[in-house]
């Protein structure tokens, strides 16, 4: 008899959860294993909106971002009554082993659910923060640093033609990692993330010497967890530095978009690794990936240590 196995999507979606899908359907039925997707996260979990997966439901969506099969923030997840709902649901299609895709609040919800239920599971880090202990790369990076990128190097069209500072917000969280590698990658003149305190007073007279010296336009990349609103930045530039401000919130842009060629082979190894994980008694774990490749990390490790940025990376604009 084969053995049963369910994928679901939780908390924010991100591209390459697509990817994923595609290859947990065909490397489960290479591994004789059935696949199910469970549709809308936790709460189709609870709702029984599991469906067996073939070939035929992942065709045709590697290119796609999103998820194919939804994902969700349950309220009754967090409520034992309903995983314990959730649990009869995967009994009554004899499903033994459960992949995850999400941040660390839809781990902390399927280590809760191990904990009372016992059933076998990997999660997949996805989510475009980064923001999870453990791992260096989370599912959906790329592809929303891509997507910025596109936007910062748009604005700049626009900002030079017409002398402004444009203040350019990405997500993110309580984590400046899109910010700063954004920063890094697309030349901005200043870079404000959460892990780092700053001053403004302290660019004023640089800013000013630089517009004296020709320079018709700033860009500065602001994480969305730091202390100001962007629109008081713009204030900043306006009254302080003497140059037209724009404020432009990335937003749900960066979730989406066509995941790239990164994200999908990150997906194609997370799914590998996971089923693998489970095939070998490896369960109960986080696939990380870290420079020394993927490993298999304890659920209550990754949940329960805070994360930090790369003390590197942070000395690159703190220097
Ligand atoms: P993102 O990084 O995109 O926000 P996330 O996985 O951290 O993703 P959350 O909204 O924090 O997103 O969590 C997703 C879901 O996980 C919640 O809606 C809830 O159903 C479940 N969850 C989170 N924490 C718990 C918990 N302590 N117990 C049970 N379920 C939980």
């Amino acid at each position: 008899m084969k053995r049963n196995i369910a994928i679901l999507c939780s908390g924010g979606d991100v591209s390459g959860m697509n990817p994923a899908l595609k290859r947990f359907v065909e490397y489960a039925l290479e591994n004789k294993l059935l696949p199910y997707f469970i549709y809308d996260g936790y709460e189709g979990l609870i709702d029984n909106k599991i469906k067996e997966a073939n070939y035929c439901d992942v065709t045709s969506i590697i290119n796609r971002g999103g998820t194919k099969i939804g994902s969700a923030r349950s309220k009754r997840f967090m409520d034992a009554k309903y995983r314990t709902i959730a649990k009869k649901n995967l009994d009554r299609l004899n499903i033994s082993m459960l992949i995850v895709l999400g941040g660390d609040g839809s781990f902390r919800g399927l280590h809760q659910f191990y904990k009372e239920h016992k059933v076998k599971f990997c999660g997949i880090p996805s989510t475009i923060d980064n923001d999870i202990y453990g791992t260096e790369y989370c599912l959906g990076v790329d592809t929303a640093l891509n997507m910025i990128k596109f936007s910062i190097d748009s604005i700049r069209d626009t900002a030079s033609s017409f002398k402004r500072a444009f203040i350019i917000e990405t997500m993110g969280n309580k984590c400046g990692y899109l910010a700063l590698i954004s920063h890094l990658t697309s030349g901005s003149e200043l870079c404000l993330i959460p892990e780092l305190s700053y001053n403004l007073d302290d660019y004023e007279e640089n800013f000013r010497q630089q517009i004296k010296n020709g320079r018709r336009y700033f860009i500065a990349i602001t994480a969305e967890g730091i202390s100001q609103d962007s629109a008081e930045i713009a204030k900043w530039f306006e009254e302080k530095i003497g140059i037209e401000s724009r404020v432009n919130v990335l937003g749900h842009l960066q979730r989406g978009g066509n995941p790239t060629v990164k994200d999908r082979l990150m997906a194609y190894k997370f799914i590998t690794y996971a089923i693998d994980g489970l095939l070998k008694n490896k369960d109960k774990s986080i696939i990380c990936y870290t420079e020394s490749g993927f490993d298999y990390k304890k659920i209550d490790a990754v949940t329960n240590t805070p994360h930090k940025l790369d003390y590197e990376l942070i000395n690159f604009i703190s220097s």
